[in-house]
């Protein structure tokens, strides 16, 4: 499929910074839009319906696999998570650029039907610093985190599946990297060629 906007795929164990990085990103720059996922997990906090997810039932989760309405679908922390095909053709097609913040998994099935999509995976800089950040965090109790630190190992086995890798060790300069990854990618011929048609066929360039 080829729609004028790009496509970002940004993923990394959790805690390596991966929602504060993007939400930066997002407030700096005003082309790009998240994609709202759609998830059987319950809110937390002040998480609104259509805004941070669009939380279903397992049984609307169902019909919409069941529809074929997902891109990619996952199942993450004992939860299952999955981004509709609306939620990024719709604003890709208006020539928006779209950002997901998925799992893994989920990046990883994404370049099956989006081949330009671009992935991008965040490295925490140790491991040690991956654990302080979560204990940090004081979202989890021990065994929850011994438990993310695990899937983590697994989880960064499949960075050379990526197109680009970020590593989280100053969020200034992670930002700079992730701003200078989406820069680079709207200037490559092929995106110019999607995103500017126009000045290409004016200047008759094929
Ligand atoms: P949380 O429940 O903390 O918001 O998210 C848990 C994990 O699920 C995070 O790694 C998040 O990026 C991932 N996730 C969120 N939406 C999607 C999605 O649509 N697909 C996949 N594969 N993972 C997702």
């Amino acid at each position: 499929m080829d729609y004028p906007g790009n496509l970002f795929v940004v993923a990394a164990p959790s805690g390596a910074g991966k929602s504060s990085l993007c939400k930066a990103l997002l407030e700096l720059d005003s082309r790009l839009q998240p994609s709202v996922s759609h998830t059987t997990r319950p809110p937390r906090g002040q998480e609104k319906h259509g805004r941070e997810y669009f939380f279903v039932s397992q049984q609307e989760f169902d019909a919409m696999v069941a529809a074929d309405a997902f891109v990619e679908w996952a199942h993450v922390h004992a939860n299952r998570y999955g981004t509709s095909k609306k939620a990024i053709e719709d604003r890709m097609a208006m020539g928006a650029d779209v950002i997901l913040e998925i799992d893994f998994q989920g990046a990883v099935q994404i370049k099956n039907v989006f081949a330009n999509a671009i992935c991008i995976f965040i490295l925490p800089p140790s491991w040690e610093e991956l654990r302080s950040r979560l204990e940090r965090r004081g979202e989890d109790s021990p065994e929850i985190i011994d438990m993310r630190m695990k899937n983590a190992q697994v989880e960064v086995a499949q960075v050379a599946k990526f197109d680009f890798v970020i590593i989280n060790e100053l969020f200034d300069r992670a930002l700079f990297d992730l701003k200078a990854i989406v820069h680079s990618q709207r200037l490559k011929i092929s995106a110019q060629r999607r995103a500017r048609a126009e000045t290409f066929q004016a200047l008759n360039i094929l």
